[in-house]
């Protein structure tokens, strides 16, 4: 009888053990099995996470706040890409460590896909030269083909879930058509056309939506005016009567609010979504809500009927 006690007992703690040593391997596994992926700022972050699901891990290597125009990635971002299953960059020059990165990462087991290639299409001249507009996201539509790479880049790195993936980005695709439904009714019928931002983020939501962006800085923020361009600015806003004037939340309202103040018009954020602020996340906002504040603010300043 003790005999057998003793085995009923050692045979439950055996049980317990190799209960608890499953637990813990299948814990660290479940960690460790999710997709290492590495968006390089806010939309590829937003569109990957939505895209992945609960098989990825994402992390947004622009930090909240900062600017991806100017942004440097640190010693730890590069050891993290080069850890990472996939790379998500936006391309047309955004990431001014774009090039470099993929340089470094030939030979490698690491995917990269440059959500905006082919799409980036907008040339801007800034002091003679010719610049690549890389704002594509702030068009819904050319925001579903971004969403498109990047789900295809999962299907490469993850074919079993290849319908997973798919399932997601069909959900993306109808809010993004949504989206830009939304956009096409709500700045169809404006007294105004022309509306003044912060740096030249807008051109290809202005271009699908037939209005037209007149930017104070240019394609990247450090760029800033000459007096004859900011003169050339406040003329237009008092011919026209264009009574707000963009600034952005990451970058300084100084310009905007000069602008203003000379023409007796407001100032009120238009957000080119380059990254949101740790405010924006602990509300709870992202890409999709913040495109649709975009949509109010430019119906303000167009005057558009609603
Ligand atoms: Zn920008």
């Amino acid at each position: 009888m003790n005999k057998k006690l003793t085995l009923f007992i050692l045979g439950l703690l055996l049980a317990a053990g190799i209960a608890f040593i499953t637990k813990g391997n299948f814990s660290k596994q479940t960690v460790s099995d999710k997709l290492q992926i590495t968006a390089s700022f806010y939309p590829m972050y937003f569109f990957a996470s939505q895209i992945g699901g609960d098989k990825v891990q994402v992390y947004n290597i622009t930090p909240a706040s900062a600017e991806p125009h100017d942004y440097e990635p640190t010693t730890q971002d590069i050891a993290r890409i080069s850890r990472s299953n996939l790379v998500v960059l936006n391309g047309g020059k955004l990431e001014a460590w774009g090039d470099k990165i993929k340089d470094q990462l030939k030979g490698t087991n690491v995917l990269i896909v440059t959500a905006g290639q082919g799409l980036a299409d907008r040339q801007l001249s800034e002091n003679g030269n010719n610049i690549q507009d890389p704002h594509v996201w702030q068009n819904p539509l050319l925001a579903k083909k971004q969403v498109e790479a990047i789900e295809k880049g999962f299907e490469k790195i993850d074919p079993q879930d290849t319908m997973y993936f798919q399932a997601n980005a069909s959900k993306l695709y109808g809010e993004l058509d949504q989206l830009d439904s939304e956009f096409k009714q709500g700045l169809s019928s404006c007294q105004k056309k022309d509306f003044v931002t912060s740096h030249a983020a807008f051109g290809y939501l202005a271009t699908q939506y037939g209005i037209n962006q007149v930017a104070i800085s240019g394609v990247s923020p450090d760029q800033e005016p000459s007096s004859q361009k900011l003169a050339e600015i406040t003329d237009l806003v008092k011919k026209q009567d264009i009574k707000i004037i963009f600034f952005e939340s990451l970058v300084s309202p100084k310009l905007s609010q000069t602008i203003a103040q000379e023409t007796g018009a407001q100032t009120m954020v238009l957000d080119p979504i380059e990254g949101l602020t740790q405010e924006d996340l602990n509300l709870g906002r992202n890409y999709l809500t913040v495109m649709r504040d975009n949509l109010s603010a430019l119906q303000a300043a167009l005057q558009c009927n609603k």
